[in-house]
């Protein structure tokens, strides 16, 4: 097996004012693509000790791959470092510093001496374009193993990353397919399956349970074995049902929106303690406007009253947590809204405003389909956070499921 080593540098990291997620999607990736990760390390925007973690990682991977440092400023030293490792000369391009002058004219006016530090490239060392920022990457030859220069933005390393991965394919690849479920726990699902799920023992099992996506089981082999995984999945897919919400890349709310599409419905929300979250959640996707009307964030009683048309009197009696309330929340959307289907929530993210009776974690849902009306009480845990965004979950999976009803 091919080995790979991450180097993600920058004092940031290393003094935890910034999360290293770099390292942690090259190393997933590089995993699918049949590597196995040596070590990841972080390192300060210090010269001689990128020297030190470079040659050290040339000595124990066949890839090397940087995050980080490509910057025009003072402390990006990356460049020179690798450079410098394998006693390589850095060589202006001319081309790359035309643009990079131009580019500076164009948003700033003027453009400093310092963005041409860019333009500088290692010996034979081919260019990665880079489409978002202005931080060309680099991929390089040395002693049969590749180093990999990338700059540190996510969003400028992932797609660079994406777009040279052909070229780091091995015989070792790996097939992955990603079941992801709602309802059951992971401990009943696991036992109740593992006659299919342990049926190929090629295939490598793994579940993540988490409050905020429910349960994923995750299928893995290498890529010579892709049909016998799929066969297993396709086997487990009719046992679970409706449960499965999801599969491989596609997240609750992309499932609930390509229902929607394939339905011609429209939907609207009216949101209390999520505050607008599922509302945001949806927003993710590009094109849901096609099927979105819109959305209230009604959080005190005189919104819910004087917006969505909820009754005093429901909220007196039954209180603004309360599926009575989300009932006519709901109603009151679908009528603003004229949408096919709505949903309202309504309940307590805490840490106060709990009682004996309706302690904090209790949420009620309900949602209005074409069909009638569904609603459910539930008792969530965890702090505020955990508990609007399991909401949200949930009220995409009713949502998701009055939907799949409709269409019979
Ligand atoms: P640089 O390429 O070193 O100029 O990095 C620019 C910015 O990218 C940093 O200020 C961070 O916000 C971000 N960044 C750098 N390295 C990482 C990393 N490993 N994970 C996530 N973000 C990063
Ligand atoms: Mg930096």
């Amino acid at each position: 097996m091919k080995k790979a080593i991450i180097l993600a540098i920058g004092n940031e990291l290393v003094e935890g004012l910034i999360v290293d997620t770099n390292s942690r999607y090259l190393a997933q990736r590089l995993k699918e693509f049949g590597y196995y990760i040596v070590r990841t390390e972080t390192l300060p925007d210090n010269f001689d000790i990128m020297v030190l973690r470079i040659k050290e990682a040339i000595k124990d991977a066949d890839l090397i791959i940087t995050s980080g440092g490509l910057g025009p400023t003072e402390d990006d030293l990356t460049r020179e470092a690798v450079a410098h490792s394998i006693g390589r000369k850095l060589l202006k391009n001319e081309a790359i510093a035309q643009e990079l002058i131009n580019r500076a004219i164009k948003y700033y006016g003027k453009a400093p001496e310092s963005v041409v530090k860019q333009a500088f490239v290692i010996e034979n060392a081919e260019v990665i374009d880079n489409k978002v920022g202005t931080a060309p990457g680099q991929m390089l030859k040395y002693d049969g193993k590749i180093i990999i220069l990338l700059p540190g933005p996510p969003v400028e390393l992932i797609p660079m990353f994406e777009s040279i991965l052909e070229k780091l394919k091995t015989n070792d690849s790996l097939y992955t397919r990603r079941i992801k479920t709602i309802g059951i726990p992971e401990a009943v699902l696991m036992d109740e399956y593992k006659d299919i799920l342990y049926s190929n023992s090629r295939i490598t099992i793994a579940t993540m349970a988490s409050y905020e996506r429910g349960v994923e089981v995750r299928f893995t082999g290498p890529i010579e074995i892709k049909d016998e995984i799929d066969y297993v999945v396709n086997t487990l897919l009719p046992k679970l049902g409706e449960s499965v919400y999801a599969l491989d890349d596609k997240e609750m709310h992309d499932v609930v929106y390509e229902l929607l599409v394939k339905n011609n419905y429209t939907v609207s929300f009216a949101e209390s303690c999520t505050g607008g979250l599922i509302s945001s959640t949806f927003v993710d996707i590009p094109g849901v406007s096609s099927v979105f009307k819109g959305s209230v964030v009604a959080y005190s009683n005189e919104a819910k009253i004087e917006i969505l048309g909820v009754s005093k009197e429901t909220i007196e009696k039954f209180g603004a947590v309360s599926e009575e309330c989300v009932i006519e929340m709901a109603q009151g959307a679908k009528k603003i809204f004229n949408s096919n289907f709505s949903v309202a929530v309504s309940g307590i993210a805490g840490p106060s405003g709990g009682s004996e009776k309706k302690p904090v974690g209790t949420v009620c849902i309900a949602v209005c389909s074409p069909n009638g009306i569904n609603s459910a009480t539930y008792n969530l845990r965890g702090d505020r956070q955990m508990i609007r965004k399991r909401s949200t979950l949930i009220a995409f999976d009713m949502l998701r499921r009055g939907i799949i009803k409709c269409q019979g």
